[in-house]
């Protein structure tokens, strides 16, 4: 059985980030750029007031103030229809690009208006106050983004600025899910004899959405070949496949035949670890230009689904998006908050509450892997390695955040 470490070695060996693709720009936040962006203009693209007030020439305003005569007005969106002459002013408003001739704009509250005039009062003005030059930001021709930079929304709002509609970036990973079991019903009904509630699905929906995938669940698979062979079919175009449920030992765990059928590869069967070891992980065939879908066959208890997400299906998703590389060690050592007797044969993910301030992690009283109540309101687990002892307040542990 191989360990957590090198279960994880073999599901990274086989992911690699996936072919560029052309994304409408909110669809592309958080992706991964894959070419350089230039501008195709400048920008600002004219000289724009800053302020709304009048479009003057700082010239005219040396020495003795004169009223100004008011030539025309320029609201954003107009363009100037003359020159400004010696001793004119063009009213202008924020955002407005400037008469020629003008080299200045006036703030309208240091203004005075009388009929077709303007007296300017206040500071001396000096020319380029309250105007931003054509190209001051950016110049057309210019790269404004590179491959391989991280698109947030500011960047979003750039690439719409310079006249991108589309990008080309790593796109995000689709994730099916699929839950299986004969006693599953959906959240909104109510269980029979013998019958629980599928929690699983939305809660793999929401932790793959978290990690930016696109994610969507199938209907419940019922533990029999053809129908659960035809979900699992569907599951395949996905670019990760996440099952949970029917792949431990049971006569009617039909879920690593199923997908070997179906001309998946296993790649390893059982990880040693607790809660999670009969988890199944494979490669379904290439798709066109696209690798071959990443399986995951999840054990079914709701809390071996969570920690079997974060140490193999979260990498997973994080380096098929181009982001950055991960190592083995997706968790962090802090100290115990108590002590704490644990006992095993496998290395436990055993939920616990980072506390005081989250300097240190208390496991918490846990009624093993059906048990979401309790880690809803855990931050991650404690990592035990296999062994019975003995823990002291203080010992260093290691951590698997949620997050
Ligand atoms: P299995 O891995 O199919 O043997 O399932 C192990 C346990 O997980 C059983 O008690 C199942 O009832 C439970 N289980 C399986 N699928 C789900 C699900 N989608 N939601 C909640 N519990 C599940
Ligand atoms: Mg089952």
């Amino acid at each position: 059985m191989l360990t957590v470490d090198e279960a994880l070695t073999a599901v990274l060996a086989r992911v690699s980030a996936l072919p560029p693709r052309r994304r409408g720009l909110v669809d592309a936040l958080g992706s991964i750029l894959d070419e350089d962006v230039t501008a195709d203009i400048d920008l600002p693209p004219f000289d724009k007031a800053l302020v709304d007030g009048y479009a003057i020439r700082a010239c005219d305003l040396d020495g003795e103030r004169r009223p100004l005569r008011v030539v025309e007005e320029i609201t954003a969106g107009r363009t100037p229809t003359r020159a400004l002459g010696q001793g004119e002013a063009a009213a202008i408003m924020t955002g407005a690009p400037l008469p020629a001739g003008a080299d200045a704009v006036v703030m309208v509250e240091n203004t005075r208006r009388d009929g077709d005039f303007v007296i300017v009062g206040g500071p001396p003005v000096k020319p380029g106050s309250f105007r931003l030059p054509r190209g001051r930001e950016l110049h057309a021709g210019e790269v404004v983004l590179r491959r391989g930079d991280h698109l947030t929304p500011a960047r979003l709002g750039l690439l719409a600025s310079v006249g991108r509609s589309e990008v080309t970036v790593i796109p995000r990973p689709t994730v099916a899910i699929v839950p299986t079991g004969d006693e599953l019903v959906e959240p909104a009904q109510i269980p029979g004899p013998g019958q629980i509630r599928n929690s699983n699905a939305v809660m793999l929906e929401s932790l793959a959405l978290y990690h930016r995938a696109v994610a969507h669940s199938l209907p419940i698979a019922r533990d029999e070949p053809e129908a659960l062979g035809a979900l699992l079919q569907q599951g395949l175009a996905a670019d990760v496949l996440a099952i949970t449920g029917g792949v431990s030992a049971g006569n009617r765990d039909l879920v690593p035949e199923t997908l070997e059928r179906l001309g998946v590869e296993r790649i390893f069967h059982k990880v040693r670890l607790k809660p999670g070891k009969p988890l199944w992980f494979g490669v379904g065939p290439a798709r066109g230009d696209s690798p071959g879908t990443l399986v995951f066959g999840l054990p079914g208890n709701p809390v071996s689904v969570i920690v079997g997400y974060l140490l193999f299906v979260r990498p997973a998703l994080l380096i098929l998006q181009g982001l950055r590389p991960v190592t083995a060690h997706s968790t962090t050592e802090v100290p115990l908050a108590s002590s704490f007797q644990h006992s095993g044969d496998r290395p436990t993910y055993h939920p616990a509450r980072l506390v005081g301030g989250g300097v240190a992690a208390e496991p918490l009283d846990w009624a093993g892997s059906a048990d979401l109540k309790t880690v809803a309101s855990a931050t991650g687990f404690v990592v035990f390695p296999a062994g019975d002892r003995d823990y002291e307040r203080g010992e260093i542990v290691d951590f698997l955040h949620f997050h």
